[in-house]
């Protein structure tokens, strides 16, 4: 991140055209690109050495301004989630030994961080960024990956991945000056930290973050002349169920120029309903932490429901079949594993020298972990994950995401997640996990067994429903599937 207008030519000096300009507003406090500079400057100045800096969280300007202060002093951030556990937070601080933790003025830090070397984030404070030496391949970020199938890793990301990641996106989804994007994520993941922050400062854009998500703070920051929203499935599917009683949430969103969700799949049934009640499709992106952002669709393009869109530019993507054989023409049907290559790939997960080898196939691909298949004009349909969404029942390979899409589209079914469970008879059966929308009144067995057969082929069917109260998710929204493996 050298040349963005927060941050030019290493020297945190925004180009005049920008200076005065709000770059991020949060809640009553604001900063412009001017006062970012200053305060990102002070921060750098301290940082003279380090190598590792902690970065707490929230609240989410001080943290803004602590990231970009550690990319300026170039060395490399490590955002903490503050809702962390104390096994997890003593995992990631052992395991990624910064030199300091950056917090906000008057932050109680838990008793985990208290052998480190603490400095106050102050974002009034202005002083220029010291000169420092940086090259491309430099860390610039390790950011823990979301713990979904195991223990968080935590990925090193250069700022030549960073950088050229957020042009390819800047590029696709054509980011100007003029773009404000409403933002409800938290800044401890790629999602929101990288995407959200440093993206629309990367182009001079600014940045309403909401604190908390709301679909009344979404309405009011677009009814206000934000362009654009980043949110996870989670929050589409609270807009998709505010809608129907709120003609001005609609409004507001068929006002947006673009509305991108990502972190994990989103239901067809939100995106169509969002679909008919703003007039606006939701863009589909995919990404991880170890390779930032891989698919999209460009904003002139076509978000096509139940896809990720194609890969970006600069981005190689490849489906491989399980005994490693490429997948050479994309016809909709064969499913294979998504591997990647390109700039925006991480460097290596902190000290897992065998988990950095294991990630990557013998001619150097990525291995994802995620299944797909490909359309025959390239866009990319997720299937799910190779370990907890891939059922192999009675000789079929299915993904439980359709069937998980066609629970939904049930009025009585809130949530739902789909697993498989050894059966000796099919190999695997598949089990749904339903929460439904009326506590008191749940599908009946026989009536969602009518729906999901009028939906899906006998093979996809699931043969056991469990209700659950909700379903269990990590910060992201994500459905933690082995937590429901264990409770079976
Ligand atoms: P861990 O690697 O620790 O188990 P995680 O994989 O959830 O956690 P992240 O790097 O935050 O950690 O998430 C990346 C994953 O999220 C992808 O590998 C993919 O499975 C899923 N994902 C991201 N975007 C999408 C999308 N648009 N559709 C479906 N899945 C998605
Ligand atoms: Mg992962």
């Amino acid at each position: 991140l050298t040349d963005g207008p927060a941050e030019r030519s290493e020297k945190g000096v925004p180009p005049d055209e920008v200076r005065g300009k709000v770059a991020l507003r949060f809640g009553e406090r604001s900063l412009t690109y001017g006062e970012l500079a200053g305060a990102a400057g002070a921060v750098a100045g301290q940082l003279r050495g380090a190598g590792r800096v902690a970065v707490w969280a929230t609240p989410e300007l001080e943290t803004a301004v602590a990231v970009t202060g550690v990319l300026l002093a170039g060395a490399a951030a490590v955002p903490l989630n503050p809702k962390s556990g104390e096994k997890e937070l003593a995992h990631i601080v052992s395991d990624s030994a910064p030199t300091l933790v950056l917090a906000a003025p008057g932050t109680e830090l838990p008793a985990g961080l208290g052998h480190l070397t603490r400095l106050d984030v102050d974002v009034s404070a202005a002083a220029p960024a010291p000169g420092t030496q940086v090259a491309d391949g430099d860390p610039a970020l390790v950011v823990y990956t979301s713990g979904t199938t195991g223990p968080p890793k935590g990925a090193v990301l250069s700022r030549r991945a960073l950088a050229t990641t957020l042009d390819a996106l800047a590029d696709a989804w054509q980011w100007t000056q003029a773009d404000v994007l409403v933002h409800g994520l938290p800044l401890f993941h790629v999602h929101g930290l990288v995407l959200g922050i440093l993206g629309p400062l990367r182009r001079g854009g600014s940045v309403r973050h909401l604190g908390r998500f709301s679909t009344e703070g979404v309405a009011r920051e677009l009814n206000e002349g934000a362009s654009m929203l980043f949110g996870v499935p989670t929050m589409y599917h609270r807009i998709a169920e505010a809608l129907p009683d709120d003609p001005e949430l609609a409004k507001a969103l068929g006002r947006a120029r673009l509305l991108v969700s990502g972190s994990a799949a989103l239901p067809l049934h939100d995106h169509e309903r969002i679909a008919a009640a703003t007039g606006r499709r939701v863009v589909e992106r995919y990404g991880m932490t170890e390779t930032l952002m891989n698919t999209s669709v460009r904003a002139d393009g076509e978000a096509r429901a139940g896809t990720v869109g194609v890969p970006l530019p600069g981005v190689e993507l490849r489906l491989v079949e399980e005994d490693g054989t490429p997948i050479a023409a994309y016809d909709g049907e064969s499913v294979g594993e998504i591997q990647v290559r390109g700039p925006n790939l991480f460097t290596e997960y902190l000290n897992r020298p065998d988990a950095t080898a294991a990630a990557f196939a013998a001619d150097g691909w990525f291995r994802t972990g995620d299944m797909a298949v490909r359309e025959p004009d390239g866009y990319v349909r997720i299937v799910g994950r190779k370990a907890t969404d891939l059922i192999k029942s009675g000789g079929y390979k299915i993904g439980a995401g359709e069937i998980e899409n066609a629970l939904l589209e049930h009025p009585g079914v809130r949530e739902a997640a789909v697993t498989g469970e050894p059966d000796a008879d099919l190999g695997e059966r598949i089990v749904a996990w339903i929460v439904p929308a009326d506590p008191e009144a749940p599908p009946a067995a026989e009536e969602l067994a009518d729906h999901v057969a009028r939906r899906l082929a006998p093979h996809k069917r699931p043969r056991v429903v469990h209700h659950l109260q909700a379903l269990p998710r990590n910060d992201m929204g994500k459905i933690l599937k082995r937590a429901l493996v264990a409770d079976a």
